[in-house]
């Protein structure tokens, strides 16, 4: 996600912070590059000029280039533009009638269906009703039938022969009458904009008049995307965006263009086909990732979804005490693998996202240690150091590895155990006001 973008960025920046003083002629430089960069991630043309005339305007003063770092001064400039230019700060769903309505609007294949669900999801202690309103996709009331039983949420349908707008009129009644307290609309989409779908999109709007009528729109689609919530919005006045596709190779066109365009903010991100992947959307942390800053506040909240606090602290203290045996290592890496696939993580690490170019982290990777682990014996686990030539033998063909895999994993884990070591006694030199080195 934006790695061009990002990384094309962060060579700019790179040049500015190597300079001590910055002249009007390098800034203008730098912001030629911004230009193309941000042409390049597929930004709309208006959106990028406006952008970078106001970091320029913003960088010249005097008291930023004659500042002893002008370099890091522009690159805060960027940044707070950025983030300003994605809407400046988080906005959230807001439901305040009962039973609160959501209706997702978009074309055919942005996500809208697994949206819903993921929303049901979402909400679930709220009791959520699907309304099955895609009468054209053949597979559309099927799929979110699925989606509800996987989930556990009740879905509404009268068929294909009944309208939209009497789908939506009966479900809002029924979740009335059953005591459901959100109502999702799933509509109807189409490959282009057409007249007929806005029509029925009015009337359902008009008929349930909805808490948040949100499009979806494919992050994939750069350009069209913006152009395609352009026209929505000039229909259905939207009250906010859904970017769906974020977990793809996205430019960054639409997440950048979307609110300068439209005035209307996006609000949550999809990443990712299961229905658990979901995520707010944050103007500023999405702006500290396109600068390779990493987003550590988005990543201490996976860890502290994911992991267990206890368990954690537990581990800390085998560390220091040397006890951290090959078992706890094992269960360290199942709840690591909770957090979510390894290159998002690895994303929001400061300084990680850069770098991630061109490596692939292999789930499988896991699924090999894991297995090696569990094909020794406890007493092994336990006293790795014990495990010789011919132990190592036997574990590699339990676990159908090669013995070097086998070799490898032992000695990560000895690195790691050293590494700790190394870190405890520089915390007690510390404690004890020495100096670590
Ligand atoms: P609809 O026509 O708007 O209802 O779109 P669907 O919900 O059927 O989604 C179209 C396709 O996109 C399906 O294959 C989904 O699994 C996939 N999809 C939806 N959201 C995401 C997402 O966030 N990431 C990825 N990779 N695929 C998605």
């Amino acid at each position: 996600m934006f790695q061009n973008l990002s990384d094309k960025l962060q060579d700019v920046f790179k040049k500015l912070k190597g300079k001590g003083k910055l002249t009007e002629a390098d800034i203008k430089e730098a912001m030629r590059e911004v230009r193309i960069a941000l042409l390049e991630a597929d930004v709309n043309f208006q959106v990028v000029k406006d952008f970078v005339n106001k970091v320029r305007e913003k960088s010249v003063g005097s008291e930023i280039l004659e500042s002893l770092t002008p370099g890091q001064h522009v690159i805060k400039i960027v940044r707070d533009e950025l983030q300003a230019l994605m809407g400046g700060i988080k906005s959230d769903i807001v439901l305040a009638k009962s039973p609160s309505t959501i209706m997702l609007v978009g074309l055919q294949g942005a996500g809208k269906t697994t949206m819903a669900a993921k929303l049901a999801l979402k909400y679930k202690n709220r009791k959520p009703l699907l309304v099955a309103a895609d009468i054209y996709r053949p597979a559309a009331i099927k799929q979110l039938e699925v989606l509800g039983q996987q989930l556990g949420a009740e879905v509404f349908k009268l068929g294909d022969k009944v309208s939209p707008v009497d789908i939506c009129k009966a479900g809002l009644e029924h979740a009335k009458k059953n005591g459901f307290d959100l109502v999702i609309f799933d509509t109807a989409g189409r490959l282009h904009i057409d007249e007929q779908l806005m029509e029925e999109l009015e009337g359902i709007k008009k008929s349930a008049n909805p808490d948040e009528v949100l499009l979806v729109v494919d992050a994939m689609t750069g350009q069209d995307a913006v152009n395609v919530a352009k026209s929505f919005n000039e229909r259905l006045d939207i009250t906010g965006v859904i970017l769906t596709k974020f977990d793809g190779d996205t430019r960054g066109g639409a997440a950048l263009s979307i609110k300068a365009v439209t005035g209307k903010p996006i609000k949550l991100v999809g990443k990712g086909e299961k229905i658990e992947d979901l995520d707010v959307f944050h103007p500023d942390r999405m702006a500290s990732r396109i600068l390779g800053m990493g987003d550590v506040l988005s990543l201490i909240e996976r860890a502290e979804e994911a992991v267990d606090v206890e368990k954690a602290k537990e581990w800390q203290k085998k560390l220091q005490t040397q006890q951290f045996t090959l078992d706890d290592f094992v269960e360290q890496l199942q709840q690591i693998k909770k957090m979510g696939p390894m290159d998002q993580i690895l994303g929001m690490i400061p300084g990680m996202g850069g770098k991630m170019k061109g490596l692939s982290v292999d789930e499988k990777e896991f699924v090999k240690i894991e297995a090696i682990i569990s094909s020794m014996t406890k007493k092994e686990r336990i006293t790795p150091s014990i495990i010789n030539g011919s132990r190592r033998k036997r574990i590699a063909m339990g676990s159908g590895t090669k013995i070097q895999d086998v070799n490898r994993l032992l000695k990560q884990f000895e690195q790691m155990q050293k590494m700790m070591k190394q870190f405890s006694s520089m915390e007690k030199s510390m404690k004890k006001g020495k100096k670590p080195f």
